[in-house]
């Protein structure tokens, strides 16, 4: 049976979570965090004390360590060696662990192999960095999702807010740059746009309006398609 993906590939803070989200829950899809995977096992290094620098170790542990994902009413859990690590990998360290540790192409491929086995078995909606250009790269749909660099510091700004939580915006905006340097640059399958990607930039837009504008795309492709058989 052919299962339908879409890819939402973009920098970090564009909304891409956001946005898949709606778009998942509108078509009735499942929604795949790939981040939330680089996440658990940068809690894992974490917690075992191993160096970003260290690549043995870290391609040893990457033998130990099993990632896993289930769903629970509708949400997207992420299983570390079978503990429930979802409300632990939101964190400022987790996620700068989870942006260096991703440049190593061993890090990689464990998780590549658990996104496209996703992918086979549902429809998926399914952000990242390299969805459309190396994880699915036969997606029916893909974005390439942007905003500007200080649009991103702005919203991450607000999030962190509400949350009480006082940060400083060009703190925030020169990280985003340090991350999308990082992932743009690293040698194994970086985030780039995809040739036959569809760039939407939010800079200017509601999460609804991309959301919407996202879903009419995949329709237009779905119908396409079926034209051309
Ligand atoms: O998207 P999120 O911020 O949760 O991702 C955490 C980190 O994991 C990113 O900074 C990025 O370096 C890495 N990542 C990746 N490939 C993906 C998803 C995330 O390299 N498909």
């Amino acid at each position: 049976m052919k299962h339908y993906s879409i890819a939402i590939d973009g920098p970090a803070g564009a909304g891409k979570s956001t946005i898949a989200k709606k778009v998942a829950k509108h078509l009735n899809f499942i929604y795949v965090d790939t981040g939330a995977m680089y996440r658990a096992l940068a809690l894992y290094f974490i917690r075992n004390n191993i160096a970003v620098t260290d690549k043995d170790e870290i391609e040893k542990s990457c033998d130990n360590v099993e990632v896993t994902i289930e769903y629970m009413k509708g949400e997207q859990q992420v299983l570390l060696n079978g503990e429930n690590v979802s409300h632990l990998i939101r964190t400022e360290e987790v996620g700068n662990m989870a942006s260096a540790s991703s440049v190593y192409p061993v890090v990689r491929l464990k998780l590549v192999q658990l996104q496209r086995n996703l992918a086979k078995k549902a429809n998926v909606v399914m952000d990242g960095r390299e969805i459309g250009t190396f994880v699915l790269p036969d997606a029916d749909l893909k974005i390439y999702l942007t905003a500007s660099s200080i649009e991103r510091a702005r919203r991450r700004f607000l999030e962190l807010q509400e949350r009480g939580v006082t940060a400083d915006i060009n703190e925030i905006e020169k990280d985003i740059i340090e991350r999308d340097m990082r992932d743009m640059n690293r040698e194994f399958a970086p985030l780039k746009q995809a040739d036959d990607a569809i760039l939407v930039d939010s800079s200017q837009m509601t999460i609804d309006q991309v959301a919407e504008t996202i879903i009419k795309y995949y329709q237009q492709n779905i119908i396409n398609k079926e034209l051309e058989y």
